[in-house]
């Protein structure tokens, strides 16, 4: 058997947690297990993913051609048990019963899917009642930061800035608009003091009529293989402010995971439960 980067460096890291990931076959998945195999303080545990699969039953680290001791399963409980942490980016209706087993089990969760419904983030908020749980609809350092200059320039510029959200993904992504372009949407209506729900605008088509003044209107644009690109836009009169985020690679996603990961197996270990978002992780809660 190869030794996995994680076997070679045990000398030299202490073991921060053992992982578990979900959706071992997806795009992040394997994101996760690149990033979680490179890793010396952090071994992977279990992976896991739908029983029809054609990931099950291989190594997760076969797409990388490494070695490792896991074998893809559909056997949530048995992976949650063998972990501290457990990362899902899957769909929410699977997310919600491996939170479950992670509940019953006592194990920490890093949740990175989106499309939730009010009632599905409802139930995560239950469950962060028992274990601890990061959920951010986006894992990188450069978003996080970005919803706190949306919020920020919202406060700042006002009413006499219209704010449009517009954002694009690969075609492969099943939910629209993308979940941190409704994170962005959040910031903003919070940095112009209004509720999101009352004045976000989804689409438009035909004779509108008029921009209807203080809306957040979002766009959502699918196509190729892009990662993922956000942009705030505030169109006053005569100028236009624009923050954008593009992300080159699923890399910085897993990155952030894992940073997630290691702020709630110490949050485990301290026996502390409740539910966090990447301002949490990176410190930055306070920041603007
Ligand atoms: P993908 O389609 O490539 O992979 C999804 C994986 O989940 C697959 O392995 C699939 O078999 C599994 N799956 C599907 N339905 C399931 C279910 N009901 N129960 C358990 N597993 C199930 O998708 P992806 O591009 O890897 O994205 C996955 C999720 O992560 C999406 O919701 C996406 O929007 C989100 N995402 C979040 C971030 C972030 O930073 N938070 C970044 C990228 C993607």
């Amino acid at each position: 058997m190869t030794l996995s980067r994680r076997d070679e460096a045990t000398a030299a890291a202490p073991l921060v947690a053992r992982i578990g990931i979900a959706g071992a076959g997806g795009r992040m998945g394997q994101a996760l297990i690149d990033a979680t195999l490179a890793s010396t303080d952090l071994q992977l545990a279990g992976a896991v993913d739908v029983p029809d699969s054609p990931a099950l039953g291989t190594d997760p680290g076969a797409h990388a051609g490494r070695t490792t001791a896991v074998r893809i399963t559909s056997d949530v409980d048995a992976v949650v048990k063998s972990c501290d942490v457990f990362i899902d980016f899957t769909r929410p209706a699977g997310t919600l019963l491996h939170l479950a087993a992670c509940a019953r089990a006592g194990v920490a969760a890093v949740v990175g899917t989106t499309g939730f419904d009010a009632e599905g983030k409802a139930t995560i908020a239950t469950y962060a009642n028992t274990i601890p749980i990061v959920f951010a609809a986006n894992m990188s350092v450069g978003v996080t930061v970005l919803a706190q200059l949306v919020e920020d320039a919202a406060r700042r510029l006002g009413t006499a800035f219209d704010i449009e959200i517009v954002e694009m993904h690969h075609r492969h992504k099943v939910d629209a608009p993308s979940g941190t372009a409704l994170r962005l949407g959040e910031a903003a209506a919070a940095g112009a003091g209004v509720d999101l729900s009352e004045h976000a605008l989804y689409a438009r088509k035909g004779v509108t009529g008029e921009r209807k003044p203080g809306t957040i209107g979002f766009a959502t644009l699918r196509g190729g293989d892009v990662v993922g690109e956000h942009s705030v836009i505030f169109a006053g009169t005569g100028e236009r402010l624009e923050l954008t985020h593009r992300a080159t690679s699923r890399q910085n996603f897993a990155a952030g995971a894992l940073r997630a990961a290691r702020f709630v197996a110490g949050q485990r270990a301290a026996r502390r439960h409740g539910l966090f978002d990447m301002a949490d992780v990176l410190g930055l809660r306070q920041s603007v």
